[in-house]
C-alpha cells in the first residue's frame, strides 16, 4: 500500500514541476478535445482552480486523484501509516474542495468532478461529458 501511495505522491509532484497534469486529468482533455470541446486549462482566477474550464457552456471540472481528494472507493482509503500526518492533510483537502465548488456554483458555474478511478473506464467518462456538457449553462 504505501508504494502505490508513494507512486502518486511522485506524480502528482511531477505533473507539478512540469505543469502538465496528472495521467487521469490528461486523459480527460485528450477526452474533450476528441470531442471537439474548447477547454482551459488550471484557472488559478476561480476558485480551487479547476484542472479544466469550459468558458462557453460555464462549467469548471475538477480531475481528482482518489486518494488526495478521498474518494469513496479502494483508491481512496486512507493511509494506515502516518495518520497524524495524512489524516488532517486529506480534511483540508476535502474541505478545500468542499469550499470552492460551492463558491464556483453560486457564482454560476456547473461543477463537475471527475474521479480518477472514473477514468479507467473512457467510454463512460466520454458519455457522461456529453450528457453533462449538452445543456449550456444559461448565465
Ligand atoms: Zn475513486
Amino acid at each position: 500500500m504505501a508504494d502505490m501511495w508513494s507512486a502518486e505522491v511522485r506524480s502528482w509532484v511531477m505533473s507539478q514541476i512540469r505543469n502538465t497534469g496528472t495521467r487521469p486529468e490528461i486523459a480527460v482533455r485528450s477526452l474533450l478535445h476528441q470531442l471537439g470541446f474548447r477547454f482551459r486549462l488550471h484557472r488559478r482566477d476561480l476558485p480551487g482552480t479547476p484542472d479544466i474550464v469550459l468558458p462557453k457552456y460555464g462549467t469548471a471540472i475538477f480531475v481528482h486523484g482518489c486518494f488526495w481528494h478521498q474518494h469513496d472507493c479502494p483508491l481512496g482509503k486512507k493511509p494506515k501509516s502516518n495518520r497524524s500526518y495524512w489524516l488532517p492533510k486529506l480534511r483540508r483537502n476535502e474541505q478545500r474542495d468542499a469550499k470552492a465548488q460551492r463558491t464556483l456554483r453560486s457564482d454560476g458555474w456547473k461543477v463537475l468532478t471527475i474521479w480518477e478511478c472514473e477514468t479507467k473506464d473512457t467510454a463512460k467518462v466520454r458519455n457522461r461529458l456529453l450528457r453533462e456538457l449538452r445543456k449550456p449553462n444559461a448565465k
